[in-house]
């Protein structure tokens, strides 16, 4: 019998927001920005061009990190309660949205680390329980799922499960793992594998959301293999998202239609619908996590008892501006 732990109250989506400095290109192509951390919750943008009324728009989150503050920050901060929840067998999730450019993977693979190292080190000292760690990786490309830790290059199907309604299968590669070391080889084969016959890797990985899920199960040391020994079991999902400008209509400067071939991402809309209406809680109406491949399989991981934190990266380029201020408005919207 495997049994979830319970959390009574209904969790909101914890929203953390991260501006990354000006990169060496930007900097050498002068640019501005116009964006700064002004305290722990809020971010303001006042544009230093503009003479005149120049009123400065502020912008209030869970929490805000400026371009100064390291990943483990972040994390320990932001995300580490969530991420170590799974180990006492509650699901959760952690995304990454946000322009390409942004930080998003450069963030998610921050997070994955350090969590993955703190989840081992509480088994560590958590001798009286049992755990096993299993690791499985897909990417989602064009509704198309994919499974990064097999090479065999064919495409995996989703099932519903024929007695748990939200629960889809999808049979995913899963490696049980061993320490943080073999992490970081797993990761390096994801890696590899999102390149291969790529000759457009920027262009997929603005286009693909990768999932690293981590599915962690426990019991007491003394009842292995008894009748009367529940198994705890949950899994935390690191979400690193297709291009937030993928979810937009218009592109920045003049509204002018995405030209051709730079369709909209059908899961990174049906994801932003889902989290706008689980913001609301109960008035938010009926949820369909059916209209894309990246909501069934996050279902379980999303509402309900689930714990979910979205970090939202931002260019503090000028350039960027209007992409910047859409993934605030996103951003607001889950709050
Ligand atoms: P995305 O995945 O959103 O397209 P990346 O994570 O690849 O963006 O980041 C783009 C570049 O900026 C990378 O070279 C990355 O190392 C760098 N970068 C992103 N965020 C930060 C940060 N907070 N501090 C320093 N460098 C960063
Ligand atoms: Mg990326």
């Amino acid at each position: 019998e495997k049994a979830h732990m319970s959390v009574d109250r209904e969790e909101k989506i914890l929203v953390l927001v991260r501006l990354r400095p000006l990169n060496k290109k930007e900097i050498a192509a002068n640019e501005a920005t116009d964006w700064e951390c002004i305290n722990d919750t809020t971010i303001m943008y006042r544009n230093t061009l503009r003479q005149g009324s120049n009123i400065p728009t502020t912008y209030s989150f869970d929490r805000v990190y400026g371009g100064e503050c390291p990943t483990r920050r972040v994390y320990e901060d932001g995300t580490k309660e969530i991420a170590l929840s799974v180990v006492k067998g509650i699901n959760c999730s952690i995304f990454a949205y946000g322009q390409t450019s942004s930080g998003k993977t450069y963030t998610m693979t921050g997070i994955t680390e350090l969590a993955v190292a703190d989840i081992f080190d509480y088994i560590f000292q958590h001798e009286e329980r049992a755990f096993s760690v299993k690791l499985s990786a897909i990417e989602i490309y064009n509704e198309t799922i994919r499974d990064l830790l097999n090479s065999d290059g064919t495409s995996l199907r989703l099932r519903d499960d024929p007695e748990v309604h939200f629960k889809v299968h999808f049979f995913a590669t899963e490696e049980t793992l061993r320490d943080y070391n073999h992490l970081k080889e797993l990761l390096s084969i994801c890696q590899a594998q999102r390149k291969i016959g790529e000759t457009w890797l920027n262009e997929r990985s603005s286009r693909s959301h990768q999932i690293i899920k981590l599915t962690v199960e426990s019991c007491v040391r003394e009842l292995l293999g008894k009748e009367n020994s529940t198994t705890l079991m949950a899994s935390v999902s690191f979400i690193d998202l297709a291009g937030s400008e993928r979810a937009s209509q218009t592109m920045s400067g003049g509204g002018a239609r995405l030209k051709e071939g730079c369709h909209i991402n059908r899961s990174l809309l049906a994801l932003g619908t889902v989290i706008r209406k689980l913001s609301k809680g109960r008035q938010g109406g009926h949820i369909n996590f059916r209209d894309s491949k990246l909501t069934r399989i996050l279902q379980p991981c999303l509402g309900g008892t689930a714990r979910t934190a979205i970090v939202c990266t931002l260019s503090p380029a000028r350039s960027h501006v209007e992409l910047t201020k859409n993934t605030l408005s996103f951003a607001s919207c889950a709050k």
